[in-house]
């Protein structure tokens, strides 16, 4: 061997594949690929960012403690118990790091974030998929899953790409059911947007519980997916360990003015999470009009159901004809869908309108 060798393992690992931005020979396209928010940031983050831009030559304040404040003042929890990260996917990698290795067993479901296998394989471990029913994480196959070597459950809830949620008490069956000793990671990327009368966010059940962590992100309803802040809220004795494995700045200046900015801006988080509210259905039952069955979803997207892989990938080409990019999901194991993110209404409606055309054809 004549080159370094990384550790075991690394080089199995299937690259993250993002969301296309761009198709060739065209100059204006419509981006619904990557649930990004369809109103953009509040106009406050780029005013609040500019008055950063004196200061790039100093460091950030490392624990983000005005960050942690706003959000314990927003959400009614402990600052002390906040970890701030690089996007949320930065704490789904720290949390596998510092519970999981070589020898363990890291559980998801069938169709979880692509994000927690990369996170899983990175630290050395093991992950167990537990296969789904019908597009809903199934709690009972996730507890006949632990064994001894079980170390997390990463459960996305709202899921993506599936857009499905599990109620509060499935959540809290799941959570009776692990040994203490098993992390459960609760994903709430998109708790934002759920209108389902039993979800309930995690963070209740996260406040007395030493095994729970729940993550939460500023990628999606706040608009700042290009900043990367995520959030988690946890036990004392998994914040003893974040602190230590955390890069010493790993939220940059800029990013911790921009999320507490977008935070304190109540009317522009309310009006996005309204216009999901009025598009989600919106779509969802255009699409069914005309022969396209959307799963119910929980989140700023729909999954999109085609006769088959075939159906799917022309309806994708379709689109991409239109100048209309959405996410295809075989990656997931879904080849027959098209996940698809809630757009402006401008874009909804060309959406609906290339879809339409295309099952007219
Ligand atoms: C978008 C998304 C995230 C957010 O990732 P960031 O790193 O915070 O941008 C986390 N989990 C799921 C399931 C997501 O879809």
């Amino acid at each position: 061997m004549n080159a370094p060798f990384p550790r075991p393992g690394l080089l199995d690992i299937a690259a993250y594949q993002p969301g296309e931005s761009t198709i060739p020979g065209k100059d204006r396209v419509i981006k619904i690929a990557s649930n990004e928010s369809p109103l953009g940031a509040s106009p406050k983050v780029s005013e609040a960012v500019k008055g950063g831009l004196n200061k790039l030559h100093l460091y950030p304040e490392g624990p983000a403690t005005q960050l942690r404040q706003a959000l314990a003042t927003a959400y009614g929890i402990e600052a002390e118990r906040i970890q701030c990260s690089n996007g949320s996917e930065e704490m789904l990698h720290m949390l596998a790091r510092s519970y999981a290795g070589p020898g363990d067993e890291v559980i998801y479901s069938q169709y979880g974030f692509l994000a927690y296998p990369i996170a899983i394989q990175i630290a050395g471990a093991t992950a167990v998929v537990v296969p789904e029913k019908n597009l809903h994480a199934d709690i009972d196959a996730i507890l006949a899953a632990v064994t001894p070597k079980t170390k997390i459950v990463f459960l996305a809830n709202p899921n993506n790409p599936t857009g499905t949620y599990l109620p509060d008490a499935e959540i809290r069956r799941l959570h009776a059911g692990l040994p203490k000793g098993v992390l459960l990671a609760l994903d709430e990327a998109y708790a934002e947007y759920a209108t389902a009368p039993d979800y309930t966010s995690g963070l209740e059940l996260a406040r007395s519980a030493d095994n729970v962590v729940v993550s939460r992100t500023f990628s999606k309803i706040y608009g700042l997916a290009a900043v990367r802040v995520g959030w988690s809220y946890c036990p004392q004795n998994v914040i003893d360990v974040l602190i230590r494995v955390r890069c010493s700045f790993n939220v940059n200046a800029l990013a911790q003015i921009a999320a507490c900015a977008a935070l304190a801006d109540n009317a522009h988080t309310e009006a996005a999470r309204a216009h999901n509210t009025l598009w989600l259905p919106k779509v969802s039952a255009a699409l069914a009009a005309i022969g396209i069955p959307v799963v119910p979803s929980q989140g700023n997207f729909i999954l999109a159901e085609f006769k088959d892989a075939a159906d799917a990938r022309a309806a994708d080409a379709h689109l991409r004809s239109d100048g209309i990019i959405i996410r295809p999901v075989a990656g997931y194991g879904l080849p027959g869908y098209l996940r698809i993110t809630i757009g402006t209404a401008e874009e909804n409606e060309a959406l609906i309108s290339s879809l339409t055309a295309y099952k007219k054809a």
